[in-house]
């Protein structure tokens, strides 16, 4: 209704504070909101004397790009303070970045967008990206002859394959020491942390550079609504400040003109639509909204192990749940069009795994629907292997 009714409606285009101050201001209040519920450290929020703060993006992709842009920036910056003539492509050519074997995708795209390597380290066999193998990847790095600049570790909380966590504890003092910008990607699964339970994934976020999370995945949010917060918003906003002069007004400087935050110069009310998904459900609403997800999820991972015929291929980690008979009773169940499900890789003993996920999302799913998925991939796995046997 935020989307529709309001933000659409009245067709505000708030690119800087002047053409909207409510626009920018609600948008101030309600990540500040949404970054207290989820148990963000202060520096991220506006209220925060420092220099943090949230913006509400597209995508998570677009979050991934922009960070990746604004760390290439600051180290270019950084070498030429200390070697006036180096040329930023003989800086850019030898950065590299790093994620886990697990990132979503618009990690390894932002790469390739941005002209920058991005290096994908090997998950252990909980699927979490480890400080040990970050410590020694950009070891050999450094003894290739890359120069010992890293532009970014985009840490996953929650991937896309299987809800996986990297080891944040281990990675941000390597990142510290390194000077690594640390970028954290929780697009799915931030929304849990509003429930203090999910909250000991975080340890390790206060030496993040940004954070992200999708309301839009999975708090209530109609698609786009992506938020992301960064401690220093200097670097974001000096690395791509152009500012012509009709975009000026007198009080630029006293508060953020989200322009610079972003790509695009135009921007919608998206905050509206957040403050009424906030308010019309309240922190408890959305608490009860989540761990019923996961309580639902854990439903049906019961009535699949009870029938005895599927494996975990990963534990039901909050509301996400080999090879070719899997690859038949997926395509089954796509053939049959009753639920949508979706495949992912995961690698267990050296070897890949073709394994099915089921994603709790929608507002009303019932015990009714988890039975309806239950029963549609049991008939499924009856009709396949019926077709083995024959
Ligand atoms: N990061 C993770 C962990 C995801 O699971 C996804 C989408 O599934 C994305 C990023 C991309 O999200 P978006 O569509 O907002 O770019």
């Amino acid at each position: 209704m935020g989307d529709m009714h309001v933000a659409t409606a009245i067709g505000c285009i708030g690119f800087s504070w002047a053409t909207s101050p409510a626009c920018t201001e609600l948008e101030m209040v309600t990540t500040d909101w949404l970054g207290k519920m989820l148990g963000l450290p202060e520096h991220f929020l506006h209220s925060h004397p420092g220099l943090g703060g949230g913006v509400i993006q597209t995508t998570a992709s677009e979050t991934v790009f922009l960070c990746v842009l604004a760390a290439r920036t600051k180290l270019v910056s950084k070498m030429k303070s200390a070697n006036p003539d180096i040329r930023d492509v003989d800086v850019i050519s030898r950065l590299v970045g790093y994620s886990s074997d697990q990132s979503n995708s618009s990690v390894h795209r932002s790469g390739l967008l941005a002209e920058v390597r991005m290096r994908k380290l090997e998950s252990d066999d909980q699927f979490c990206l480890r400080g040990e193998t970050l410590r020694r990847a950009i070891e050999e790095d450094k003894a290739k002859g890359y120069i010992p600049f890293f532009v970014i570790v985009c840490a996953t909380l929650g991937t896309t394959g299987s809800c996986a966590f990297d080891n944040i504890k281990e990675l941000g003092p390597i990142c510290q020491k390194e000077d690594i910008w640390l970028h954290i990607d929780a697009a799915y699964a931030g929304s849990a942390f509003v429930c203090p339970e999910y909250r000991h994934h975080l340890e390790g976020v206060e030496y993040a550079e940004t954070f992200s999370t999708n309301p839009h995945k999975w708090m209530l949010c109609n698609f786009d609504l992506s938020v992301m917060w960064i401690r220093n918003r200097e670097l974001l906003v000096d690395a791509f400040n152009v500012d012509p002069i009709y975009l000026k007004h007198q009080n630029q400087g006293r508060v953020p003109d989200y322009r610079h935050w972003q790509i695009p110069l135009g921007r919608r009310f998206r905050a509206l639509k957040l403050w009424f998904v906030l308010r019309s459900y309240g922190v408890k609403g959305i608490q009860k909204y989540i761990r019923r997800h996961v309580s639902l999820a854990e439903e049906l991972e019961a009535l699949l192990v009870k029938d005895g015929r599927f494996e975990m291929a990963v534990p039901t980690v909050m509301g996400l749940g080999p090879n070719k008979l899997t690859e038949m009773l997926h395509d089954d169940i796509m053939a049959h069009g009753l639920i949508y499900i979706i495949p992912a890789y995961a690698r267990a003993k050296g070897n890949d795994i073709y394994f099915l996920r089921v994603a709790m999302v929608s507002e009303d799913l019932t015990s009714e629907d988890i039975n309806m998925t239950f029963s549609a991939i049991t008939e499924s796995a009856d009709r396949v292997l019926k077709q083995m046997a024959s």
